[in-house]
């Protein structure tokens, strides 16, 4: 214990004067799932947390292929060129199923990777989805307390991440191909509620109408969505930019930074925030007691036998877990 206290010292020192090892060698010791570096992993982010919350942090998806390396790329060197640091974070479901990779490859955003403002830190791998965004949390905090302006948090569009981005992030962008027809691509209505801006890329030469279209599509879908107590008037809104050409990334700045000031003057940013941190805590405790329920030896010894019996039809589900749950109490001081 007092080697993780004298090792998140060290961090937290190096990390506050903008030492980017620091920085880096800082998330590889909250992305470790040792016992030793978790213990440092918290001694450093309690230490960091009350300076932790200066950045807007931006939630950016999107399936492959529809730009989003483009636009972060082009995003984060207009915002380096306007004097702001950026962070630029992964989550990666495909990394946590198949230990591949649909983000974070290090040859993406090439002249931002470059750019001493800018820090790009590519998906942790080998873990599951619920593992990687936990650590992704604690990620934005050490970049905030290593002075980035804006943290973006990017995802691919598959299932639950979205929805995790949208948990630790203030703004949520969702970013779309011009569609050829007048469906609105499947998106899910899900999505929809926790998007802030529908940004429809590759609005630049054959594809520029067809861009056009589709965004006046989702700005009809989204005028008939009820008013959320979190927006200002004309929010969520849908834009039209092109990635590659750099074109309508100034004004996506603008509704981002215009929709965070007014968040936070309306005091909807905080609360939203402190809500935020108290779900996040509840996930952990699940997280957290999942795993040691599965380390529990007593548990471990019974499991197999428990599947067996839920296998063959012998036992329901429910009295298995059950009986599984109940070694697991009485394995627990005070269960
Ligand atoms: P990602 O998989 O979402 O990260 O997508 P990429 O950024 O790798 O882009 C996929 C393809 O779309 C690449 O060939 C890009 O050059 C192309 N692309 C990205 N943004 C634009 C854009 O604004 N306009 C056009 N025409 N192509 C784009």
């Amino acid at each position: 214990t007092a080697d993780s206290e004298a090792l998140a010292d060290e961090l937290a020192s190096r990390l506050e004067a903008g030492d980017r090892r620091a920085l880096a060698r800082a998330i590889t010791l909250v992305e470790s799932t040792r016992a030793d570096h978790r213990r440092a992993a918290l001694a450093l982010v309690s230490r960091l947390y009350p300076k932790a919350g200066s950045a807007m942090r931006i939630g950016l998806s999107g399936t492959p292929g529809v730009g989003k390396s483009t636009f972060i790329e082009s995003f984060g060197m207009m915002l380096v060129e306007r004097g702001l640091k950026v962070a630029v974070l992964a989550v990666d479901p495909s990394s946590a199923r198949t230990g591949g990779s649909i983000l974070g490859d290090k040859t993406r955003m090439e002249r931002l990777s470059r750019r001493p403002e800018a820090f790009i830190r590519p998906s942790p791998s080998r873990a599951e989805l619920g593992g990687v965004a936990r650590r992704t949390r604690e990620t934005i905090l050490l970049c905030e307390a290593a002075g980035f302006d804006v943290v973006l948090v990017e995802t691919v569009g598959v299932g639950q991440s979205e929805t995790m981005v949208a948990d630790m992030t203030d703004i949520f962008a969702l970013l779309l191909a011009p569609g050829g027809g007048d469906e609105l691509q499947g998106v899910k209505r899900g999505i929809m509620e926790i998007c802030d801006l529908i940004l429809v890329n590759k609005a630049d030469g054959d594809l520029r109408a067809a861009a056009e279209r589709t965004r006046a599509d989702y700005a009809g879908a989204l005028r008939l969505m009820r008013r959320r107590p979190q927006d200002p008037e004309g929010f969520p809104k849908a834009m039209a930019v092109s990635a590659l050409r750099a074109d309508g990334l100034a004004e996506v700045w603008a509704e981002m930074t215009a929709l965070f000031e007014w968040r936070r003057s309306a005091g909807v940013l905080e609360a939203r925030r402190r809500e935020q941190a108290v779900g996040w805590m509840w996930q952990e405790i699940r997280a957290g007691l999942f795993e040691r329920f599965a380390s529990s030896p007593r548990v471990s010894a019974r499991m197999p036998g428990l599947e067996r019996e839920v296998a063959e039809g012998r036992l329901p589900p429910e009295v298995a877990a059950t009986a599984a749950l109940d070694l697991f109490g009485a394995a627990t001081p005070g269960g």
